[in-house]
């Protein structure tokens, strides 16, 4: 599949409120969102030509804004606007939704207080390419070397650029021996999360998933746990240690990409049922398709 890259694409993108062609929504070399990490986004989905979730995603893009301490200059009303008059505009009938806020170029400096604050909101089509068939084979993972940060070292309840970083050395490891994702521990060891999703697990039939008090707690995490209890499946929420994976029966990941994805492997441990997965799957499908 030959991916056109994202600069050269024609259409459309929301830029500080107004809507302008997509290969003029640029920034200046000089930004303080790129020099300086200043900068959160969102990854939305749309399903059937409906946005999902958009609340719940608006009102993590304004939190994670506060926590680096930018001031969106709209109303989450108004975001929320501009992101359905951008999908409209865009044609989307299953796509990804990418919002973005940064602080501009006025001060190159550590100090930018007084620099603008901006926001954008692209939006393209972005079909399932895979069979439920390939998806249930599930990826294979493989520890990472990196540990997700303290609550005392980054804001990590945000969904900052920033904290990406570790995200795409480890993602980028893993794909260069073979595996499809990195499963990160946190600053105490304890298992946290993938490069860009919440994981869980199933041993005896019942949910395990770590406590997201380091971590992004995903909008599709929480959507999976409400599932997963209406079915009848117990969750627990508890810190776990890598060991905690020998003996598990399955493990996939959540996340507004991956939606729900079996895991294989990790490292050496093989998981060999999907039978919940499967069931988790199938009515994830149901909430976004009606
Ligand atoms: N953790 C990380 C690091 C992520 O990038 C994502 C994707 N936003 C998630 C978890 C899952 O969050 P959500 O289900 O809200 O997409």
């Amino acid at each position: 599949m030959q991916l056109i890259p994202f600069d050269n694409r024609t259409g459309f993108i929301s830029m500080n409120g107004k809507i302008i062609k997509w290969n003029k929504a640029q920034i200046h070399v000089l930004n303080h969102g790129m020099h300086y990490g200043s900068c959160v986004f969102e990854g939305i989905r749309v399903y059937n030509s409906k946005i999902f979730k958009l609340s719940e995603h608006t009102n993590r893009l304004f939190k994670s804004a506060r926590l680096l301490d930018l001031e969106i200059k709209f109303k989450k009303d108004e975001v929320k606007k501009q992101t359905l008059e951008i999908v409209e505009k865009q044609k989307i009938i299953n796509g990804y939704i990418r919002p973005v806020v940064w602080r501009g170029s006025e001060m190159m400096a550590i100090s930018s207080k007084n620099s603008s604050t901006n926001i954008a909101i692209a939006a393209w089509s972005w079909p399932s390419y895979f069979s439920p068939e390939k998806i249930l084979e599930g990826i294979k993972m493989v520890t990472s070397q990196w540990k997700r940060p303290s609550p005392e070292s980054a804001p990590t309840d945000s969904k900052a650029a920033g904290l990406y970083m570790i995200c795409s050395l480890s993602k980028h490891k893993a794909e260069k021996k073979g595996y499809d994702d990195a499963m990160m521990l946190d600053y105490r060891g304890f298992i946290a999360e993938a490069t860009g999703a919440n994981i869980f697990f199933l041993k005896n039939k019942e949910i395990f998933t770590p406590i997201p008090d380091c971590f992004l707690n995903g909008i599709t995490r929480q959507t999976v746990i409400k599932l997963a209890i209406k079915l009848g499946i117990k969750v627990n929420q508890q810190y776990l240690k890598p060991s905690f994976i020998k003996g598990c029966d399955e493990a996939f990941l959540t996340g507004t990409a991956v939606e729900i994805t079996p895991i294989k492997s990790i490292d050496n441990y093989v998981f060999k049922s999907r039978e919940i997965s499967k069931k988790l799957i199938q009515e994830f499908k149901k909430k976004t398709t009606k």
